[in-house]
């Protein structure tokens, strides 16, 4: 992901205090029945859950676009999906002499429109950002696996009875080596010209054959030090709707409802197309593209909150149509 114009920046201390949250689980009882078949139990997004989903993709190491461990990163997510009860699809391509394979979960085919939920899987294979180790890669603990795991424990805990919209959780190749030279993301033959951001979801994006209702990309979204702002490039009907749902949920100081950055990411192309495209991000991560990028920056109780509203909002259906 790629910033283009840093607003001027507030003062982050406001956030400062709200790293010590611990992860509280709601668990629902059920009525005993004497039916064979006992209904099962709602789940609720669970973000230490979702953070061992986090841990097992770290445990891969950095999962750059054509290496292998990016391929056993996507093995892992589509094992996930099934456990889940997902259908899965793989779009595999070759962008620049290297493979590029996206993932997507779909369920409740032919329920209503299209909601895409996205999250990126790879890892940038330069800490560009990294005073001290520039050609080190990322190991994307936030930048990465914290999209992702929020995503899978949305698979495993979504209501899908309740679901108003087929939903689409994809999961994109290849979104991170913007900018950085051909030789050092693509094996001979290779030529230096720079790489674009967002290689898979504009595959995905370009290749749709239906209309979706609304994309919802989840990026960098696991900093325990949270803090969410509108992007400036998101759809402006789409984000008071969901940040709407986290100030029901308590989430006023982590979810803030001013425009602050504006930045180019998976959602960038799918707005290119016309769509309503909405990228929840916290770009106020200081580990952003350095080899600090690790899982002790990011908290179970961050990946919750993302989670949770995603859930309600998916479960109650857009408001905004
Ligand atoms: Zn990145």
């Amino acid at each position: 992901m790629r910033m283009w114009i840093r607003a001027l920046a507030i003062a982050s201390a406001i956030a400062l205090a709200a790293c010590a949250a611990t992860t509280t689980t709601s668990v629902q009882t059920s009525t005993p029945t004497a039916e064979a078949t006992p209904t099962p139990r709602a789940q609720v997004f669970d973000g230490a859950r979702a953070f061992q989903h986090v841990v097992a993709q770290m445990n891969l190491g950095p999962r750059p676009a054509g290496s292998a461990a990016n391929r056993a990163t996507g093995d892992y997510i589509l094992a996930r999906l099934a456990e889940s009860k997902w259908k899965t699809e793989t779009q595999e391509f070759v962008f620049r002499n290297v493979p590029v394979r996206n993932l997507i979960g779909k369920t409740a085919e032919g329920r209503g429109p299209v909601i895409i939920v996205g999250a990126h899987y790879d890892t940038r294979p330069r800490a560009d950002q990294d005073k001290s180790h520039p050609d080190q890669p990322v190991p994307g603990a936030n930048d990465g696996a914290s999209g992702v795991a929020v995503l899978l424990e949305l698979a495993r805990t979504l209501d899908l009875a309740k679901l108003k919209n087929q939903v689409w959780l994809a999961f994109f190749d290849a979104e991170d080596n913007g900018d950085l030279a051909g030789c050092i993301v693509a094996p001979p033959p290779c030529d230096n010209a720079p790489w674009t951001w967002s290689a898979g979801a504009t595959y995905l994006a370009d290749n749709l054959r239906v209309k979706p209702e609304a994309v919802v990309i989840v990026d960098m979204i696991g900093d325990a030090n949270q803090n969410i702002y509108y992007e400036q490039n998101s759809d402006a009907q789409l984000q008071p709707e969901l940040w709407g749902i986290a100030a029901r949920l308590g989430y006023t100081r982590e979810f803030v409802p001013e425009y602050k950055h504006s930045l180019s990411d998976d959602h960038t192309p799918f707005l290119k197309r016309g769509l309503r495209a909405v990228d929840i991000i916290d770009f106020d991560y200081p580990y952003w593209h350095t080899t600090q990028d690790t899982t002790d920056k990011v908290s179970a109780a961050s990946l919750e909150r993302v989670g949770r509203v995603l859930q309600v909002w998916l479960e109650n259906g857009p408001a905004v149509k």
